[in-house]
């Protein structure tokens, strides 16, 4: 049976280092104090996580590294116990050697690192930011070298859904990395402000993703966790396995808190289904009790006719996700 791991995952800011046109966010340029959460309130959210029994510290942003107090709180996560303490990141500060080892020091143990395009070109001219490519994998090597893992995010657009498969090549076959996401694009933010120049629809991305899972398929990539994200298994239903954050949880208590800087808490998958809403014809769909539907905003660019029932189960690709195993797990303790 798979065991799910829980997490405790915490916003710490919104300033970023740099300008990805298909962020969700909208164009935050401060760098004020007042967008990073207090070590005081971080410290209390990790606490009251570790309590709930979660595993994993997760902290996101912004870019979580402009967070000067970082290195604190990632200590702080774990003296109370966390065995997995994650942070994402463009990056852009993890090539440099010594910053990525203080982290590490401190307790961190997985980088989630966003790289959106199989090379240098695609991804700077994505992210804005001239030789953002060449620091990503500086940093691969400093987080091996120091022996942290990395997991990866690749955001879809216009600009790299063609070339999703060399990214899966890339990175499973090159870099030996099996820990991935991609993600279907969120029409929000900077995204909905650039969806003129980055739109991408589901049918378009569709036989792109095709060739990418015959690409796992063929390197037998043992992918970690279920890759997809913001998909729902109408869009390929034969990948519903890969697939994630579109159905229910079983019980509210599976629904996980997110902690917001600004001191409030929501539950994860009840703030997604309220962005969610579905058609007539998902009435028919093998899956209408479970999925959440996609994305409002994805109506507003696209409407939803792309979204047809799935009328009965089809033989799925052979690409199965290993999840990962929590060491340890019965010894754990608030400490
Ligand atoms: S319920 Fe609707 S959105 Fe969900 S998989 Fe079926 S057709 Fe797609």
């Amino acid at each position: 049976m798979q065991y799910k791991i829980k997490n405790c995952e915490i916003i710490l800011n919104t300033d970023c280092n740099a300008r990805c046109s298909f962020c969700y966010q909208p164009d935050m340029e401060t760098t004020e104090a007042s967008y990073r959460m207090p070590f005081k309130a971080a410290a209390k959210a990790l606490y009251d996580g570790r309590k709930r029994g979660a595993q994993v510290a997760y902290f996101i942003g912004g870019e979580i590294t402009l967070h000067p107090e970082l290195p604190k709180i990632i200590a702080f996560a774990k003296k109370v116990g966390y065995p997995y303490i994650q942070v994402m990141s463009n990056a852009l500060k993890l090539a440099d050697f010594a910053y990525t080892k203080s982290l590490i020091d401190a307790g961190a143990n997985l980088f989630k690192i966003s790289l959106h395009g199989y090379n240098a070109k695609i991804h700077d001219d994505l992210v804005g930011v001239p030789g953002a490519y060449a620091k990503i994998i500086k940093a691969f090597e400093h987080i091996e070298k120091l022996g942290a893992e990395t997991t990866i995010n690749y955001t879809m657009n216009k600009h790299n859904y063609q070339t999703v498969h060399k990214f899966a090549e890339l990175i499973t076959e090159k870099f030996k990395i099996e820990d991935f996401n991609i993600i279907f694009p969120h029409y929000t933010g900077m995204m909905k402000d650039n969806a003129k120049i980055l739109k991408v629809s589901v049918n378009q991305a569709e036989p792109y993703l095709k060739k990418m899972l015959k690409v796992l398929e063929k390197s037998k990539a043992k992918v970690e966790n279920a890759i997809l994200i913001n998909f729902c298994p109408c869009n390929l239903p034969e990948a519903t396995h890969l697939m994630t954050e579109w159905e229910r949880p079983d019980s509210v208590l599976e629904d996980e808190p997110m902690y917001h800087l600004e001191g409030y808490t929501e539950r994860i998958y009840q703030m997604k289904e309220e962005l969610r809403t579905k058609n007539k014809s998902c009435a028919k769909c093998i899956y209408d009790k479970r999925c959440m539907g996609f994305e409002k905003w994805y109506v507003d660019i696209f409407g939803s006719r792309e979204f047809k029932p799935v009328i009965k189960r089809v033989k799925p690709v052979n690409v199965r996700p290993t999840y990962r195993k929590i060491k340890n797990l019965k010894s754990m303790k608030v400490s």
